[in-house]
């Protein structure tokens, strides 16, 4: 069997309409399937949409949040929930072509144990968001040593790596993840969408501090960078701290002001962004070391029906 989950966050209008089609796609194919409906804790109907598939549709599971967690936690409940095989994760906005399920089921039984979603297009994304996450994914990638351009959170994977990924305690971005735990990967390219209803629920604001948070979950290097620039500000220092003692034995003291105060700002701003870097990480430490639930479920339903 295979588990779709499917995160929603004020979908109420893509709910039945995601299911529709991903539904008449797998019984054209002969697949058996059940839907993991998380509701990121939508402020709309979404939930009342699921309870409503529910009573009237078979194999369907519904999580509500107490509140918002985000898509990724959004992720871990639907995996913390699946009963199938295999299972896939999907957007509820269909930007995600539902066809490709069935091409990565197929690959699926020929052994592969994750079938990765790699985007062709990034659809109608505005520009500013496209220039970001092009950025960002460079950084992710040369950092974590593994190339994730292009790469969404659409993938396929076996119950073996669901069951790995499920015992994982910590907060990880799911995309990068799966690319950790290795085993038999694939990819498959595919276009994305346009949203078919409702708006992206990301803001410039969300997405910056969505990235920090994967970079420094990911890697360590911007805090080792830290370390880099503190030797480079050193032997600068001791250059000008010679340059400055000799021009004080020559007698040319006063004169570097301009110098001095280049200098203070100079450092003062490598501090400050160092520490910056640093608080990011203590931020997480502190995060993880807490060890509070990744999401808090208010209620699940089930539908009745096979
Ligand atoms: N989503 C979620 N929780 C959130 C934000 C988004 O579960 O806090 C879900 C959303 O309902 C959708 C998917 O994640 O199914 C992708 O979100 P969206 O389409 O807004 O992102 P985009 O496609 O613009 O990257
Ligand atoms: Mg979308």
């Amino acid at each position: 069997m295979l588990s779709v989950i499917i995160p929603a966050f004020n979908e109420e209008k893509c709910v039945k309409r995601a299911h529709d089609a991903i539904h008449a796609l797998l019984v054209e194919n002969n697949i058996e399937g059940e839907f993991i409906f998380v509701d990121d804790g939508s402020k709309d109907d979404t939930y009342k949409e699921i309870q409503e598939l529910a009573s009237t549709q078979g194999n369907i599971v519904g999580i509500h949040f107490s509140r918002n967690f985000g898509k990724e936690s959004a992720i871990s409940a639907g995996l913390a929930a699946v009963n199938g095989d295999c299972a896939v994760v999907i957007d509820c906005d269909l930007q995600h072509p539902p066809e490709k399920i069935i091409e990565m089921y197929r690959l699926w039984e020929q052994g592969y144990e994750i079938v990765e979603g790699i985007k062709r297009e990034r659809g109608d994304e505005k520009k500013m968001h496209g220039l970001g996450a092009k950025i960002f994914y460079s950084a992710i990638s040369r950092m974590a040593g593994f190339d994730m351009t292009n790469s969404s959170d659409f993938k396929l994977l076996d119950r073996k790596v669901v069951d790995v990924l499920n015992q994982m305690p910590e907060r990880g971005f799911f995309r990068a993840i799966s690319y950790w735990v290795g085993y038999n990967k694939i990819t498959v390219e595919y276009d994305v969408a346009p949203r078919v209803d409702g708006e992206t629920k990301w803001s410039t604001r969300g997405l910056v501090k969505y990235a920090m948070s994967n970079i420094t979950s990911y890697s360590t290097a911007p805090m080792q960078t830290v370390t880099v620039l503190g030797f480079v500000m050193l032997t600068i220092s001791v250059i000008f701290g010679i340059w400055a003692l000799i021009d004080k034995i020559v007698g040319r003291a006063l004169e570097g002001m301009t110098t001095v105060i280049i200098i203070t700002i100079f450092i003062g701003s490598i501090i400050m962004i160092s520490l910056g870097i640093i608080g990011y990480y203590i931020a997480r430490i502190y995060e993880e070391i807490k060890g509070r639930p990744k999401y808090i479920i208010s209620s699940t339903v089930k539908s009745e029906k096979k």
